[in-house]
């Protein structure tokens, strides 16, 4: 079952169908985390980008600086290179998704293996307007970037003023109050 949400608007249609929990008249905003810790992992993020702003309906609108991170979970393997970026897009959260694994598998041969593990290519969506959603394959906000700071530090240079809508705290006042010895520099 899709649990569909909105936290504080009402003129969006509630329907237990996610698809019908988007505005297709206007542009939705949506935040996507970046991260590849194999091969050229700068060029890599340069190239998703280019990608994601090729998607159809969809112009990229904020870029965040450029980190190096520890990896997180699954610690034996290369530091990662991660940013985030903001979008507007006429896409439902689902077709979004499934173009951004598109980008993933085809752009980035990307071999599924380890959960955490190495990657050429990961994207995941972060926030998508005040958006709540659970279903079998999509979850949003996604459930770990309030505990990740390789998540909340790019997005915190792009949009310290973001509302969480579970919490209902903006991503500076959750980046602050993050306990964690992750090590993320600028790069
Ligand atoms: P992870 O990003 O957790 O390391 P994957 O990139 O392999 O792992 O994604 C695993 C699954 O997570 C995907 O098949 C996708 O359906 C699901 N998923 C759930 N919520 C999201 C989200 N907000 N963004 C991206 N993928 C998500
Ligand atoms: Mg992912």
């Amino acid at each position: 079952m899709h649990l569909c949400t909105r936290a504080e608007h009402d003129f969006f249609s509630f329907d237990l169908n996610m698809e019908l929990c988007f505005n297709r008249e206007v542009e939705n905003t949506a935040y996507i985390a970046l991260g590849s810790n194999l091969g050229d992992r700068e060029m890599n993020l340069l190239r998703a980008v280019t990608e994601i702003a090729r998607i159809p309906g969809t112009r990229v609108t904020g870029l965040s600086h450029f980190y190096e991170t520890s990896p997180v979970g699954f610690k034996d393997q290369p530091p990662f290179n991660n940013a985030v970026l903001r979008i507007s897009t006429g896409l439902s959260p689902g077709d979004l998704l499934l173009s951004l694994q598109r980008i993933e598998d085809e752009v980035f041969k990307r071999k599924r293996g380890v959960m955490n593990g190495p990657r050429t290519m990961d994207l995941d969506i972060l926030l998508y307007n005040d958006l709540m959603l659970e279903s079998e394959n999509l979850v949003i906000p996604h459930p770990e970037m309030t505990r990740r700071r390789f998540v909340l530090q790019p997005l915190n240079d792009i949009a310290p003023d973001a509302v969480h809508p579970a919490s209902r705290r903006n991503i500076s006042a959750i980046l602050a109050s993050l306990e964690s010895d992750e090590s993320v520099t600028k790069i």
